[in-house]
């Protein structure tokens, strides 16, 4: 479902006057118009005059070359023209038939009346099966009065009540329509109002019946450009008259209601697989016994770090751990009891070790550290630490568990390969020394070098 934009749906062109200026004025722009209002800008407020307002001001004598300030003039509800139609909802059942569109600055873009909006309603999306009698029911009833009646009165009526429209009837059968449309004719006119309504309304009324869907009723109104519908019943006797603006506020709060569903939906599977997303981005990079990272993404953050180092001109060491005589414990205890003893010591590792610090499950029993920032004598001092914390580990009764460091510094011109390198050589001397040692690993030594030593 596509909502449309106010500011697409807006019409631009809009008959404005400044509050500044005579009612006269508004009124010869309005009639030069032919419009049935004019939008009355009040600073950074808008208002409306109508024609309803003329009448009003014309039986309370209010001097027509007075200001627009003077009088008391509805406010017209501002909406962002980026916001979609949707956002009109709130509005629909306010008193006035306009909206108008603002840019960011609150500055007029365009006008847009129920007409637009209905004009830009699919009427597919809309109910099928809400029949305008279904609308009567809700007990909206529209004026009508007799073909007789006197013009002046009905002006009268129309000013006191604010009416937009009259059915004008005929043995309860309706004739014609007269509308705030044919009130501008006559005043501009100076019409004799002593005639009968029948003398100025608009006829034939086209009509529609009771049974009719609500979606059939807003195709009438899209194709031939009306406010309203005149509902007859099987004889043709009016049973009522249903405004564009009935059937939208209805219509269109029922869409509304089925579109926020629908988005809730979306929102809830939106958020499931963001969640999926971020387990499968955490499977890719964490080891799953310990919550360590793998090998893979530790490759990948030596590489950030050392550009860091790098940038900073810092310095960077790398430390090899390797828990001693592990098979011995898998033998004895089993693999069970083994995990059991690698998920303890990494939880060690990061408890003893900083934030910033990389800890690695490199393989089995073998972890890697990166210290940012670290210099090789410090990076000694952390892993005789982490050595003798894990010296004196307890884990159930399976007596001492130690393991053996190879530390190394890591080099501007080095990649993960070379400093692992030494560290892992570094690493053999220790086990070759007897294990539960530290051993530093020589600057620029190579696995060939050390075997020859
Ligand atoms: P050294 O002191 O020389 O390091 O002796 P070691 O026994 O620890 O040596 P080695 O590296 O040969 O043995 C490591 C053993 O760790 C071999 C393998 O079966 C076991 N292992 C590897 N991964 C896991 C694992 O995820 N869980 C368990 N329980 N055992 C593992
Ligand atoms: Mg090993
Ligand atoms: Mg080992």
């Amino acid at each position: 479902m596509i909502f449309p934009k106010i500011g697409s749906i807006a019409t631009t062109s809009v008959v404005s006057i400044d509050i500044n200026n005579k009612i006269s004025d508004a009124m010869k722009k309005m009639f030069n118009n032919e419009h049935r209002n004019i939008l009355v800008i009040d600073g950074d407020i808008f208002r409306i005059m109508r024609v309803t307002d003329i009448l009003n001001m014309k039986s309370r004598d209010i001097d027509m070359d007075s200001s627009l300030k003077n009088i008391e003039l509805p406010l017209v509800p501002i909406i962002n023209k980026d916001k979609t139609v949707l956002h009109t909802l709130e509005y629909l059942n306010c008193e006035v038939e306009y909206i108008c569109a603002v840019d960011d600055e609150g500055k007029l873009f365009g006008l847009i009346s129920h007409t637009d909006i209905i004009s830009s309603i699919d009427p597919d999306t809309l109910m099928d099966n809400f029949c305008l009698l279904d609308f009567l029911k809700l007990g909206k009833r529209a004026k009508w009065v007799n073909k007789d009646l006197k013009t002046a009165e009905l002006l009268c009526d129309m000013a006191k009540n604010s009416f937009e429209s009259v059915i004008v009837i005929e043995n309860l059968k309706p004739i014609g329509i007269f509308t705030t449309k044919d009130v501008i004719r006559i005043i501009e006119k100076n019409d004799d109002l002593s005639k009968p309504i029948s003398t100025y309304m608009s006829s034939p009324v086209e009509t529609i019946g009771k049974d009719c869907s609500v979606k059939g009723a807003l195709e009438f109104l899209r194709e031939k450009h009306y406010k309203r519908v005149v509902v007859v019943d099987d004889e043709g006797k009016m049973s009522g008259v249903i405004s564009q603006k009935e059937l939208i506020a209805t219509t269109y709060s029922r869409w509304a209601l089925l579109t926020k569903e629908y988005q809730k939906e979306l929102d809830e599977m939106n958020a499931e697989l963001m969640h999926k997303n971020i387990k499968y981005k955490e499977m890719a990079s964490k080891d799953q016994l310990t919550n360590l990272y793998n090998r893979h993404k530790f490759l990948r953050l030596f590489q950030s770090s050392h550009r860091t180092m790098v940038e900073r001109e810092n310095e960077m060491s790398l430390i090899i751990v390797d828990i001693d005589n592990f098979k011995k414990i898998n033998d004895t205890y089993g693999h069970n009891v083994g995990d059991l003893v690698i998920v303890k010591i990494s939880k060690l590792l990061v408890e003893k070790l900083r934030e910033i610090d990389i800890v690695c499950r490199w393989g089995g029993e073998e972890f890697v550290i990166l210290l940012p920032a670290v210099n090789i004598d410090n990076a000694l001092l952390v892993a005789e630490k982490l050595r003798s914390s894990i010296e004196q580990l307890e884990i159930d009764s399976l007596g001492k568990i130690t393991a053996s460091f190879g530390v190394s510094c890591v080099h501007k011109d080095d990649d993960v390969h070379s400093v692992i390198n030494r560290a892992d050589i570094a690493l053999y001397s220790a086990k070759t020394a007897g294990r539960n040692r530290v051993e530093k690993a020589n600057s620029r030594a190579t696995l060939e070098e050390s075997f020859h030593k």
